[in-house]
Formats: structure tokens, C-alpha cells, sequence
């Protein structure tokens, strides 16, 4: 497939002479994927500009420090209710730079507001000082568990959803007491500076806590070797390594947020309709471009037609330029293109749609019937909209190949008997599961969000993703003198020895 769509083809250098107020050399232009107009240009930040804004960043941090719990909540929060309020304005940039349609993006500003809301009211509960028991062997001390902020993160986000998905780390880490110096993909940089300065509005006496360095994967791997505190990268698992690589140069920890294969169950008493309506959403919204997108489907064999039938005809009512946008990164297109036409010479069917679908900047919807499971259609990411429906006997097969990805991100199961679906949900190596729904955890802040494998490592969302973003501080504090003092050399042989023999007596026996 070499079509050529208009859509955003990275950053563009307009020349070297160009200079930025940021002091960058050198600026590239987003461009809209519907129609190739140049939507905006950004500075090209490179590695100094990156270290100057982690070096203010760090100044930040402390000042954000000195607010305390109820200080940085309050400005949050504000923060938060602009967001809200200028819901129209951001969403018409989202719309603009990923193509995505604006009540589309309007929703998903509506999700990025829940979670920080939940981060911002949650964070003193989840990361302040308690107490923890400390044990028979010290009943002597008191012991204290709280967590500091780690200083500054460097934010790496995507383009699918460039606010949601980044916010799980920013609006997470920010509550956690950190400073983030945040690099939007190249291909929505508009939406990142947006951000900035929105939090700059909202807290004015909070300047430089959250700063935007745009340009291409350079400017990310500047921010990854700047000596930020951790980095919270979301993208593709290439990439992933390719951060990883550079921060174990300095032991900054990572947090990836890679992509997806998400599998749907579908047992033989679901509700076909429900299944059929979830699974064409799951796949086909955002024009499938969402790392936990529907992508393969595994219907027990006494419903796989009907489900086909239902999604087929729910999936050929949808409009592309509609209820979905054009293919945000054009050279997507070749991989959905690929993958559709090994999946039909490996012996699968496509009841709706094919490679005829790619119609650039568009895909309009493809499902695929009985793709070989070691097909790219069932084994790669392919991030567009096309669906994989598959048959097995049971669902324990259904379970098998659905655990056999290389990737863990989430997973949705179908079943007429809530406590089935909930049980197959305990045996799906996915970091997060949705029984009779798709994506239903991603609208819930207070549960943590995250894969294994290709998907990455590391948590956002709920009291995980907060305290991704602290290090535990252990404390002791001495109440009385014990028995036998076993960290002094004062106290007698003897009497050490009882206690120790005591304590091995015990756990002997317990
Ligand atoms: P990408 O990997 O191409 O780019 C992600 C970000 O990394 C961009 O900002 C890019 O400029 C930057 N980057 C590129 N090279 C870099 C380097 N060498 N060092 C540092 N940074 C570098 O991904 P994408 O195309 O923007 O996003 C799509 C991918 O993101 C898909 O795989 C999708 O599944 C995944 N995704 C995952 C989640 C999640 O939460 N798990 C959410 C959204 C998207």
C-alpha cells in the first residue's frame, strides 16, 4: 500500500534560521490529518532547553512542596474546573490535530477531568504519614510509612488520546508533589502547550510545575537523559525500549505504557446484541486507534455467526468522517493494510470490507473472520478499524488465546452469568478486565491502569498511579527501651541470645 494521506507527517523543520521565543533553532508545523492544513507550529526544543526545564522544574517542585497537601489541592482542582469549564476550546484542538470528531474529544476531556479530580482529592489519603505495626521483635518502636514525591517526571505521551493519556500521569503525578516537564507527540504539540498554560492560568503562583517541550522523538530522548526523577512514557513498545535503554544509563526508573491486542469473550448466553454493539465500539471508535481498542474477538461456536451478523451490520452503518476521524498517523495505514491482506492470504474472510476499506486519510470498517492466529492480524497491535472474530469451542479456549498475546493490556468478557464473567476475568493475564463492557476501568480513577509484556510495566490511575509517582519513607521511632537491645553492644550476650532463641522458638512453631 503506498497511498500517501495528507495527514501530520512529524515535525518540519521551516529552517534553521528560525528561533523560537523557547531560544529553540528551529520549529515544525502540526498538521490537521483530514485535510494536510498546517493546524500550528512549535518550537523544536533540544537538549539544553530540555535541561533548562528540568532545572526550573526542580525549583518548582520545591515551592509546590511548601503548599502541602491542602495547597496543592486546592489548586488542582482549580485547575481542574478550567479544564471543565474550556472543555469546547480544547476539544475543538484535540478534534484539529488528531482528527478525531469533537464529541469525541469532548469525552475524553471529560475523562482526563474525573481522574485528576479523583487525584487531586485522594492524594493526601493514599500518601500521607501512617502508622504501620511493627511487630513483636520491635514492638519498641513506632513505625511510620509515608511517601515523598520523587521531584520531577518527564511526561513522554501519544497522539490518539493526547489529553486523557497523558493526564494519567500528569494530574497524578502533580497530586504526588512532583514538578513534570511534559513532551507531547510531535503530532499534537498544540494540545500539550494547551495544558501548560491552562495550569499556568489556573495557579499562577505555581509558575514552571508543569512545562511543555515540543519536537520530535529527540526531544523525548533529551527529556529521558535531562535527570528527571522517573519518566512516565506512554507509546509504542519500540519506543518503549528505546527510553528504557536510555534511562538505565542513569537508573531513572520508567513507567511504559505501551500498546495493546485486547481480546473480547464472548460466552455462548451473552447478550449477542450488547456484545455485537460493544465490539464494534471497542474497535472501530477513535477510527480504532486506542491502545486498549477491541482488536480480536473469541466467540464460543454456537453464536460466532450471529455475532459476526450483528457486528457486520452494525459495523456498515458507521460513516467515517462521522462517528469516527482518518487514520491520525499516515503510515498507519501500511500496517492496517498489511495485516488485513496476511490475514486473507492465511485463510481468513472478511464479511465486511478489506484492503478496498483503506481509503486515505480514512479506513472504513473491516471484520475479519477466522484469521489464523499467528497472523499479524492477531499477533501485531494493528490500530486501526478492523476486527479479528474468531471461534472457539469453549471459553476455556476462548481464555488460551486470549492469554497467548505477547501483550497484557485489557480484555472484556461477555457472559449471560455475571459470576462466569468475573471468574474468567481472574484468569486473563491482562492488567485490566471489563465484564459485560468494553473499556468500562478506564472511566473508573480509582482503578489502576496498566499492562504486562508488549503493554509495558507500571501503573497509572488510582492509588497505584499515585504512588508511582512518591517513594516510600520508612520510619522508626523508639517508644521504650526493650528488652534485649539487639543493636547495641551493651546489652548482656545472654540476654540476646534468650530473646533471639525465643523469637526462633516462635516462628518454629507458627
Ligand atoms: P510512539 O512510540 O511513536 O511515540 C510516543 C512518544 O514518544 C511521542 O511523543 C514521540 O515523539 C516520543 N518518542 C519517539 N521516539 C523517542 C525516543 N527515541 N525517545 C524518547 N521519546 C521518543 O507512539 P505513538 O505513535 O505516539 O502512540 C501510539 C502508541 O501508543 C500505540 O502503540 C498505543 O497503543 C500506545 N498507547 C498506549 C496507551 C496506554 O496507556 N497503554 C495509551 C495510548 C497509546
Amino acid at each position: 500500500m503506498t497511498a500517501e494521506s495528507p495527514s501530520a507527517q512529524g515535525p518540519t523543520a521551516q529552517g534553521p534560521a528560525a528561533q523560537s521565543p523557547a531560544g529553540a533553532s528551529s520549529v515544525f508545523a502540526v498538521r490537521s490529518p483530514a485535510t494536510g492544513q498546517v493546524v500550528s507550529e512549535h518550537p523544536v526544543h533540544g537538549a539544553e532547553e530540555v535541561a533548562a526545564a528540568v532545572a526550573r522544574g526542580r525549583r518548582a517542585a520545591a515551592a509546590w512542596a511548601g503548599l502541602g497537601w491542602s495547597g496543592r489541592k486546592q489548586r488542582l482542582l482549580a485547575w481542574k474546573r478550567s479544564l471543565a469549564r474550556r472543555m469546547d476550546e480544547l476539544a475543538s484542538l484535540v478534534a484539529e490535530e488528531t482528527g478525531k470528531p469533537v464529541h469525541d474529544a469532548r469525552a475524553e476531556v471529560l475523562l482526563a477531568v474525573v481522574h485528576l479530580d479523583w487525584a487531586a482529592r485522594n492524594a493526601r489519603r493514599v500518601l500521607k504519614v501512617r502508622r504501620v505495626p511493627s511487630g513483636p521483635l520491635s514492638a519498641h518502636q513506632r513505625a511510620l510509612l509515608g511517601y515523598r514525591p520523587l521531584g520531577v517526571i518527564g511526561v513522554i505521551g501519544p497522539w490518539n488520546y493526547p489529553v486523557y493519556t497523558p493526564m494519567g500521569s500528569i494530574g497524578y503525578a502533580l497530586a504526588a508533589g512532583n514538578a513534570v516537564v511534559f513532551k507531547p507527540s510531535e503530532l499534537t504539540a498544540g494540545v500539550g502547550e494547551f495544558l501548560a498554560a491552562s495550569f499556568a492560568d489556573a495557579a499562577p503562583d505555581c509558575a514552571d510545575l508543569l512545562q511543555c517541550v515540543t519536537g520530535p522523538g529527540e526531544t523525548g530522548q533529551a527529556l529521558a537523559a535531562a535527570g528527571v526523577d522517573k519518566v512516565a512514557f506512554t507509546g509504542s513498545p519500540g519506543t518503549a525500549r528505546k527510553v528504557a535503554a536510555v534511562c538505565a544509563g542513569s537508573l531513572t526508573p520508567l513507567l511504559a505504557e505501551c500498546g495493546g491486542k485486547d481480546a473480547v469473550l464472548v460466552d455462548a448466553d451473552a447478550d449477542l446484541g450488547a456484545a455485537a454493539d460493544a465490539v464494534v465500539w471497542g474497535a472501530m471508535a477513535n477510527a480504532g486507534q486506542t491502545c486498549a481498542g477491541v482488536e480480536r474477538v473469541y466467540a464460543v461456536e454456537s453464536v460466532h455467526e450471529e455475532l459476526c451478523e450483528r457486528i457486520v451490520r452494525a459495523a456498515r452503518e458507521l460513516a467515517p468522517g462521522t462517528q469516527y476521524g482518518p487514520m491520525t498517523l499516515s503510515g498507519q495505514l501500511d500496517v492496517v493494510d498489511r495485516h488485513m491482506k496476511e490475514a486473507l492470504a492465511g485463510g481468513a474472510r472478511a464479511p465486511l470490507g478489506g484492503p478496498e476499506s483503506v481509503r486515505p486519510p480514512y479506513v472504513h470498517p473491516v471484520v475479519l473472520v477466522d484469521v489464523p492466529e499467528d497472523s499479524p492480524a492477531m499477533t501485531e497491535e494493528t490500530f486501526g478499524p478492523v476486527v479479528a472474530v474468531n471461534r472457539v469451542r469453549d471459553l476455556d479456549e476462548a481464555v488460551t488465546r486470549a492469554n497467548a498475546s505477547a501483550y497484557g493490556l485489557g480484555a472484556a468478557v461477555f457472559s449471560g452469568s455475571r459470576a462466569r464473567g468475573l471468574a474468567v476475568a481472574q484468569r486473563l493475564d491482562s492488567g485490566a478486565v471489563a465484564v459485560n463492557s468494553v473499556l468500562g476501568f478506564a472511566a473508573v480513577p480509582s482503578l489502576p491502569f496498566g499492562g504486562t509484556g508488549e503493554s509495558g510495566y507500571g501503573r497509572i490511575h488510582g492509588e497505584e498511579g499515585l504512588r508511582a509517582f512518591a517513594v516510600p519513607r520508612s520510619v522508626t521511632v523508639r517508644r521504650f527501651a526493650p528488652y534485649a537491645d539487639l543493636t547495641s553492644f551493651a546489652t548482656a550476650r545472654e540476654r540476646a541470645e534468650r530473646a533471639v532463641e525465643l523469637g526462633r522458638r516462635i516462628h518454629a512453631r507458627i
